[in-house]
C-alpha cells in the first residue's frame, strides 16, 4: 500500500527500527567495497551466527530472506516422488514452491484448535516442513512435539521453519546436534526488524549445510550484498537490544489479544508476532474493507 497514513499489519513487520548496531556498521560501511564481489560463503556472518547460537560455522547456512533460504532447500531435499508433507493451512508459499520444481505434497489438516497434529506425519513422505509457531495460527509445537515428529521421520528431511520463534516459542536448534535430517529456518525480518535487508539463515548437520552450499554455488554464488553482510553482523551482535525488543512485541500481541477478546473476537492464542481473530457477527471481508478505508491493512 502506499501513503504515509498507514498502519501495515499485513505482512508481520516489526514496529521497531533495526538495532543501533546497524546505524553505526552503515556510518561505517566503506563503500569503496562495492566494487567487488561480496564473500560467496559470507563467512563474517555466518561466524557471528554460530557464535551466537552456540553451532560450529559449518552449520550455519545463509540467504536472501528464508524465503530464499527454503526455495532453496526445496530445490536441494525435496525430490522424492513421494509427497512432501505441510499443513492445510500454514505459509502460503509452500504450495507455490513445490509446484514450481514439480514436488508432489499432501496437506494434513490442523484439528480444531488450529494446531499441528504430529501423528499427521507419521506416514511415509518426502520430506517436511511447517512453521513453528505455525502461520498465519500463530499456534506452536513443543520442543518435545517436534522430537516426537522427528523420531518418526529420520529418512527424510524435516524442515523448520522459524520465522516468528523469538516472540515466544522454543526453537528446535538444539536438536541439530543430534538428528542429521533436521534444518531449522530463521529470518532477520521480523524479530530483528530487516525485512528490507533480505537475510534468512538455516542452522543444521554439515551434511545438509554443504549440500545447501553446493547447490547455491551450482545457482547464484553471490546471494548476499556487502551491505547486507555488514548490516546482518551488526544485528546478531546486538543481543540486549533484540531481546528488548521481542519482549514489547510480544506484550503488545498480548494486550491486543485481550483488547479483541473484549470487543467480542475469538482470538488463537499466539505465540508470533500476529493475531488470529474472528468475529462471530462480522464477516472477514467487512472488517478487511472497512479497516482498509481507515488505512489499516489486514489479512483475511
Ligand atoms: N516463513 C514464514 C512462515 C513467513 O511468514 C515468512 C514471511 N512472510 C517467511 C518465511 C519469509 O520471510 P523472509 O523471506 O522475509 O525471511
Amino acid at each position: 500500500p502506499k501513503g504515509d497514513r498507514l498502519i501495515k499489519l499485513n505482512t508481520n513487520e516489526n514496529p521497531y527500527p533495526p538495532a543501533p548496531g546497524v546505524a553505526e556498521a552503515l556510518k561505517h560501511m566503506d563503500i569503496d567495497r562495492f566494487r567487488k564481489y561480496p564473500d560467496p560463503a559470507a563467512s563474517d556472518l555466518v561466524h557471528a551466527l554460530a557464535e551466537y547460537y552456540g553451532v560450529g560455522d559449518d552449520q550455519v547456512f545463509v540467504g536472501v530472506g528464508s524465503d530464499d533460504v527454503i526455495a532453496m532447500s526445496f530445490l536441494t531435499f525435496f525430490n522424492s516422488d513421494k509427497p512432501v508433507l505441510f499443513p492445510d493451512v500454514s505459509y502460503s508459499f509452500y504450495k507455490v514452491w513445490a509446484d514450481l520444481f514439480a514436488i508432489p505434497y499432501e496437506t494434513p489438516a490442523l484439528d480444531e484448535q488450529f494446531c499441528i497434529r504430529p501423528e499427521d506425519y507419521y506416514r511415509e513422505n518426502g520430506g517436511v516442513i511447517f512453521p513453528n509457531p505455525n502461520a498465519p495460527t500463530g499456534r506452536a509445537l513443543s520442543l518435545a512435539e517436534i522430537e516426537d515428529l522427528l523420531q518418526h521421520n529420520a529418512d527424510c528431511v524435516v524442515i523448520i521453519d522459524e520465522a516468528y520463534v523469538d516472540f515466544g516459542a522454543e526453537s528446535a536448534i538444539s536438536l541439530i546436534e543430534k538428528y542429521e535430517n533436521l534444518l531449522v529456518v530463521q529470518t532477520s525480518s521480523k524479530s530483528r526488524s530487516l525485512a528490507g535487508m533480505r537475510i534468512g539463515y538455516a542452522f543444521g548437520s554439515e551434511t545438509l549445510i554443504s549440500t545447501l552450499e553446493a547447490v547455491k554455488n551450482s545457482y547464484n554464488s553471490y546471494t548476499m550484498a556487502s551491505l547486507a553482510l555488514a548490516v546482518g553482523e551488526a544485528s546478531i551482535r546486538d543481543e540486549a537490544y533484540f531481546r528488548e525488543t521481542c519482549r514489547k512485541v510480544a506484550a503488545t500481541r498480548d494486550r491486543a489479544a485481550d483488547e479483541l477478546r473484549a470487543l467480542g473476537f475469538e482470538v488463537t492464542p499466539s505465540l508470533a508476532n500476529f493475531l488470529f481473530a474472528t468475529h462471530p457477527k462480522k464477516a472477514a471481508p467487512e472488517i478487511f474493507s472497512a479497516l482498509r478505508e481507515k488505512g489499516i491493512f489486514i489479512r483475511y
